[in-house]
């Protein structure tokens, strides 16, 4: 089983992500915890060199390969093996991240984004993505009071404004209508805990049919 966790910055994916693992793991289950971009060696070293400041930015299709690249070897190494023997993997991010980030905000289309993930997801495709989903007012609200927490550091997304955010959020939500069966769309603003019973309860429901 394949859960997935998708949305804009300060929606609360990481700590969905950690309350749902810990809870399959007391349920007994083996639970395999990754992200992207990253989850293995190799994808973590490519996440370093997107996101990292420090590194000379990037054209956008360059950047689309190397997201995609990241996730071939993400899935073959460590997803797919990891559905192959049983285990529940839970992702912050996957390929839809790409089709709203590359393909909508930067414009690559998402026929092209989709084109070359296909090789890289090889199949293998989320049961269940789940959406926190956030108005793009409140997004920015959380933004600043964390950075306020943690003054200096620049958000990569400061710089891509709010039409950004808006596009984005578009995507997922449009992805999600399209297909319902495999989509709980929430509304982020909700609690933490009124957010994690809701995820616990779909997924528990998946894993019982
Ligand atoms: O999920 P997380 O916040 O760690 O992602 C880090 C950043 O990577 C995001 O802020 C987003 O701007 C960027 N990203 C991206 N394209 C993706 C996935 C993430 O630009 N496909």
């Amino acid at each position: 089983y394949f859960v997935v966790f998708e949305g804009g910055d300060g929606s609360g994916k990481s700590t969905q992500v950690n309350a749902v693992c810990r809870w399959l793991e007391s349920q007994g289950r083996e639970t395999v915890r990754t992200r992207e971009p990253g989850g293995t060696e190799l994808a973590e070293r490519i996440r370093e060199l997107l996101l990292d400041p420090r590194h000379a930015p990037v054209d956008s299709v360059t950047e689309a390969l190397l997201f995609a690249a990241a996730r071939s070897t993400h899935v073959r190494t460590v997803i797919s093996p990891a559905l192959e023997r049983g285990a529940v993997v839970v992702s912050d991010r996957f390929l839809d991240s790409s089709l709203a980030y590359q393909g909508v905000g930067r414009d690559l289309g998402e026929d092209w984004v989709s084109t070359i993930n296909d090789r890289a997801v090889n199949g293998t495709l989320p049961d269940l993505t789940v959406v926190l989903d956030l108005p793009v007012d409140e997004a920015r609200r959380r933004r600043e009071t964390r950075e306020q927490a943690a003054a200096g550091t620049t958000d990569r997304i400061e710089a891509e404004g709010e039409d950004f955010q808006h596009r984005l959020r578009e995507v997922f939500l449009r992805r999600a209508s399209a297909a319902p069966e495999r989509y709980l769309v929430l509304d982020a603003r909700a609690s933490v805990e009124d957010l994690t019973a809701q995820i616990q309860q779909r997924i528990a429901h998946d894993l019982d049919h």
